[in-house]
């Protein structure tokens, strides 16, 4: 069975657990600060193999305890999709919000937590 630790006691419980029985915290709620980067747009994808890999990194990092998953998307239509389907899971709330990075607009920071 798969397992979550509580970040803020340290109590090792099942995955399926929302809420702390020790120490009350949401665990779903919890994350550690880090950042997740990962480029989808640099080895030569389509536009669904993009979408496909966004997904999939959103849903895993969903589970871990990451703050945030900066996406390397590019300039050309990759960027323009991954805009529209992260608009999407913004409004149905699988993640918290999302926007360019300011320096460089190639990349999307995205805050699951
Ligand atoms: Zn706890």
């Amino acid at each position: 069975m798969a397992h979550q630790i509580c970040l803020d006691c340290g109590m090792s419980l099942a995955e399926t657990i929302q809420r702390c029985p020790k120490c009350d915290n949401d665990l779903n709620a919890q994350h550690d600060g880090s950042t997740i980067t990962v480029d989808i747009a640099h080895h030569g994808e389509r536009v669904s193999e993009a979408l496909r890999k966004m997904q999939y990194e959103v849903d895993l990092a969903r589970k871990g305890v990451s703050r945030r998953i900066r996406l390397v998307v590019g300039s050309g239509l990759i960027r323009e999709e991954i805009m529209l389907a992260l608009r999407d899971l913004e409004y149905r709330g699988e993640i918290k919000c999302f926007d360019l990075e300011i320096k460089n607009s190639g990349a999307v920071l995205i805050s699951l937590k």
